[in-house]
């Protein structure tokens, strides 16, 4: 995907602050937190949202989930942290390329939605 923002950090033409990297995924932290801890985890496979997940995707989305709270815990959430996928417009999503932010820090977060 020659214009996406998160496969041209895959490909290190933008640079991100890395927190981990392997052979199919990478983690850096968000250039705009919303919390002390604010990171996003992302295949280094284009695949544009979560809905567009497929069964052959199935050993890379495990392997991202596992990830998160050995991630989470080393970036200083100790005592829990929130993760979430935006999907789509109404998902707010404004990367399409999936990814999971994990949130966290010190301090409760927020109630995420309010009711109305
Ligand atoms: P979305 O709304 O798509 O779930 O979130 C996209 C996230 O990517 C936002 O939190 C935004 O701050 C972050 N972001 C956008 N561009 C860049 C970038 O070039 N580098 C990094 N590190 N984060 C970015
Ligand atoms: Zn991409």
């Amino acid at each position: 995907m020659d214009n996406c923002i998160f496969c041209k950090i895959v490909r290190k033409e933008i640079p991100c602050n890395k927190i981990y990297e392997n052979e199919d995924i990478l983690a850096f932290n968000d250039i705009n937190p919303a919390a002390p801890v604010h990171f996003l985890l992302i295949p280094k496979l284009h695949i544009d949202s979560l809905v567009d997940i497929q069964d052959n995707h199935q050993n890379l989305l495990g392997k991202m989930l596992l990830l998160v709270p050995d991630l989470a815990k080393e970036q200083g959430c100790e005592d829990g942290f929130r993760t979430i996928i935006n999907t789509g417009r109404v998902g707010g999503q404004e990367i399409f390329h999936l990814h999971f932010h994990i949130i966290g820090g010190r301090e409760r977060l927020p109630v995420m939605i309010h009711q109305g």
